[in-house]
């Protein structure tokens, strides 16, 4: 299956006339000449990292799945990771929902990194640079920055204090949505790129910050937000109650807890929900997530809470815990209120307001809190770096630089949004940062050359190779501008269920499968691949002065020949011509 279009598609495509123009006495002339020009597709602009989907899609089509994964690697180094658990704003936006369906891009994305191979000898930099980075942290931030780190030249060694490397992607995100061996891939590759990791070390206790100051030309904090938050409620600190992060780090790290056979959990996000599944697979029976706001407002992806619920879980909405009781000593239960929504709050989400009058209370054994985390950063007041209130290392957004020069910060512990594609992004924007530093180069105007659309994000494919991916990053191309009678409609393909949910609770194997390999090509061609050329031929089937030339490099136009019709440009399906004054051919 490819994207090849032949003279019979476009009899139902366009009028197509197979005559000659000398019957006519002027032809149509203008001074515009088109241009081939490959733009950014809405996926894309819409994704943190910047991922070049379209093209990737494009080069699937053609069979080179290696290559394809390759596109995605450009820009991030946990293919595998994203395409099982990012929250996918790329589909959000993808055109093809305009039309049906959106593309299923995470799952492409994810069967890409299981059914590609990666060349690492192809990824490895061209020069070496003296230079040295340290790296605090090993979660998708800090993952990022050294992987692009050591794209640049640079030598780069990852300090971790936990056994294992990965950050909440291996002791906060369970394994039967996330596989370790998954996991362990991703990171292998990052070491066979040559950064080094080192596990069981703290920096602030088994290694003194000022020290590595001394020994490193630049430091990048990727921390994380691993400290739970109170709930600000009486009975908080009876036996019985824990926070979430603690409670999947300890599972996590393959120990026992202990927890009643009812159990609440407080929250409405990818947390709170992995704590109830996790509780339900190591035996709770009677589980409740009591969030306060409606299900709408819940911040965990809605595929996730729908599972949730499939297994068995209850969810009470518009609730919110006003105090715990105890009986004995030992927790008995919880007394919730009923709320209700009012105007927007700060972070834009309708406030939860109670109402008075209408408590509940439910029966439980244990509680885990689920309501937030926040960042361990005492140990950095050592050095004088700024924290604020709720302990987020304050950088500047455009630099991603501290208050103290040659320290640059990113992901949950410098505020970035709490997602990992969000801190795969500012791994990325932390390692053009330092590598700017250390170069003596401006970041803003280095960005702002990279940057796609106008995101906060840029694409490392384009910086490294700007001649191989020439693409005009800054022209994203709308829905109106696809030539939708190129594409017959069809039904997405979604990822199937490895379990039903009778099995899937009883173990912790990976419940989401992939799509599968026969069916893929089909999720392939249903992508438009806006604003990337396919080399379908359309233009130069359609062209009434036989203007449009084909050759080993892609289309030129004969600009003696071509009357500026701009038949070529409106029946683009991707919108990749433009007409513009001048003498055509390709940029
Ligand atoms: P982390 O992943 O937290 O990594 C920070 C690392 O720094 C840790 O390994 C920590 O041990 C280490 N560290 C901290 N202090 C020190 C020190 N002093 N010395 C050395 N090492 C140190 N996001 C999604 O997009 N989709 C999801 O489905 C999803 N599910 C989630 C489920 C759970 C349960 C949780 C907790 C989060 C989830 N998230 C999800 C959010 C996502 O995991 C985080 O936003 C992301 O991992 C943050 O990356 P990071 O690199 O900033 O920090």
């Amino acid at each position: 299956m490819n994207d090849r279009i032949t003279i019979e598609d476009i009899k139902q495509i366009a009028p197509f006339s197979q005559g000659s123009t000398e019957i006519f006495l002027t032809g149509l002339w203008s001074s515009r000449k088109p241009v081939h020009i490959d733009k950014t597709s809405p996926c894309r602009h819409a994704c943190p990292i910047g991922n070049d989907i379209a093209r990737a899609f494009y080069e699937a089509s053609m069979g080179h799945y290696d290559e394809a994964l390759r596109i995605f690697r450009q820009d991030n180094p946990l293919p595998g990771v994203c395409g099982r658990v990012c929250y996918h704003p790329c589909e959000v936006l993808c055109n093809r929902k305009e039309y049906d369906e959106a593309v299923n891009i995470r799952g492409f994305e994810r069967f890409l990194a299981d059914n590609g191979k990666v060349d690492i000898g192809r990824e490895k930099p061209a020069h070496l640079r003296k230079e040295r980075v340290a790296i605090i942290g090993s979660g998708p931030a800090g993952l990022s920055a050294s992987y692009h780190l050591t794209r640049l030249g640079f030598s780069v060694t990852i300090f971790e204090a936990l056994p294992e490397p990965g950050g909440m992607l291996r002791y906060g995100i369970p394994e039967y949505r996330l596989p370790k061996d998954i996991l362990d891939r991703e990171i292998g590759y990052i070491r066979d790129l040559g950064v080094e990791i080192r596990t069981g070390a703290r920096v602030g206790k088994d290694l003194p910050l000022t020290d590595m100051r001394n020994d490193y030309q630049a430091l990048f904090l990727a921390l994380g937000a691993h400290g739970g938050t109170e709930l600000g409620i009486k009975g908080e600190h009876l036996p019985g109650i824990m926070d979430g992060v603690t409670y999947l780090r300890t599972i996590n790290l393959g120990k026992k807890v202990r927890l009643g056979k009812k159990v609440a959990v407080i929250g409405g996000g990818n947390t709170a929900i992995d704590c109830a599944r996790t509780a339900r697979r190591s035996g709770a029976k009677d589980i409740t997530i009591i969030y306060r706001r409606s299900r709408t407002e819940m911040p965990a992806l809605a595929e996730d809470v729908e599972g949730t619920e499939k297994e068995g879980i209850k969810i009470e909405l518009l609730a919110a815990p006003r105090r715990l009781i105890s009986e004995n000593g030992k927790l008995s239960g919880i007394e919730c209120v009923r709320m209700r929504l009012g105007e927007p709050d700060a972070s834009g989400r309708p406030r939860p307001i109670p109402v008075e009058g209408s408590e509940f209370l439910v029966s439980v054994d244990s509680v885990i809190s689920a309501t937030g985390q926040a960042p361990q950063t005492e140990f950095l007041k050592e050095l004088g770096l700024l924290v604020d209130k709720n302990s987020v290392i304050e950088i500047s957004c455009e630099t991603a630089a501290t208050n103290i020069e040659g320290i640059f910060a990113g992901g949950d512990s410098a505020g970035t949004r709490a997602f990992v594609a969000d801190a795969i992004a500012s791994g990325k924007q932390g390692a053009l940062a330092i590598s700017c530093y250390l170069d003596g180069i401006d970041i803003k105007k280095a960005f702002k050359n990279h940057q796609i659309g106008d995101q906060p994000s840029f694409s490392f494919q384009h910086l490294l190779d700007p001649e191989h991916y020439p693409a005009d990053l800054k022209k994203v191309v709308p829905y109106n501008k696809i030539n939708t009678l190129c594409f017959p409609h069809g039904a997405r393909h979604d990822n199937p269920d490895n379990l039903t949910p009778k099995e899937a609770v009883k173990n912790f194997k990976e419940v989401a499968g992939g799509i599968d390999p026969s069916q893929m090509p089909f999720e392939i061609y249903r992508c438009f691949k806006c604003g990337t050329c396919t080399h379908c031929d359309l233009c130069f089937l359609l062209c009434p002065d036989i203007s449009i030339m084909k050759g080993k490099d892609g289309y030129s136009v004969r600009t003696d020949f071509c009357k500026g019709c701009s038949q070529c440009a409106t029946t683009c399906p991707r919108n990749v011509i433009e007409m513009g004054e001048g003498s055509g051919g390709r940029k």
